[in-house]
């Protein structure tokens, strides 16, 4: 168990959900942003989009499959898989270090954020505050 380390915010996966929001609205209006220079006026000169501010050519079904290898399948210890937002159920007793007692089995915790690295569950539990838990030791509420 390790408390929420702010040094985890600069990881890949925090990376990616920075810019997730970004490729969203590129993926939305057809990929006509340049991923190079951000122009809008990309066009498309038959099987490729063109820039042209930049002349970068681009083929926006690639970047679409760039930006799904990007998203990690995090799940539980049954083989479900789990989404930010889900309450999940711890399945045995976790000692968390620093505090006086550990986080005991079958505890509820709700509004999970899944996170990159080895304790991949970002929460919060009554009592222990904000955590970081290892999916393979919780279930599917
Ligand atoms: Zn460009």
């Amino acid at each position: 168990m390790l408390r929420r380390n702010d040094h985890k915010l600069y990881s890949p996966f925090f990376l990616y959900l920075r810019t997730k929001h970004k490729y969203k609205n590129i993926m939305s209006d057809e990929s006509t942003t340049c991923p190079k220079c951000k122009s809008p006026y990309g066009y498309s000169n038959g099987s490729l989009l063109v820039c042209p501010e930049c002349n970068h050519e681009w083929n926006p079904e690639e970047i679409a499959e760039e930006i799904s290898s990007f998203v990690k399948v995090i799940k539980d210890a049954n083989g479900n898989v789990l989404q930010d937002g889900d309450t999940v159920v711890t399945i045995k007793d976790l000692p968390v270090k620093g505090a006086p007692k550990a986080i005991k089995a079958g505890t509820k915790v709700k509004n999970i954020k899944l996170t990159d690295g080895d304790h991949n569950i970002d929460c919060k539990i009554d009592g222990f505050g904000a955590m970081a838990l290892k999916s393979e030791f919780v279930k599917k509420a």
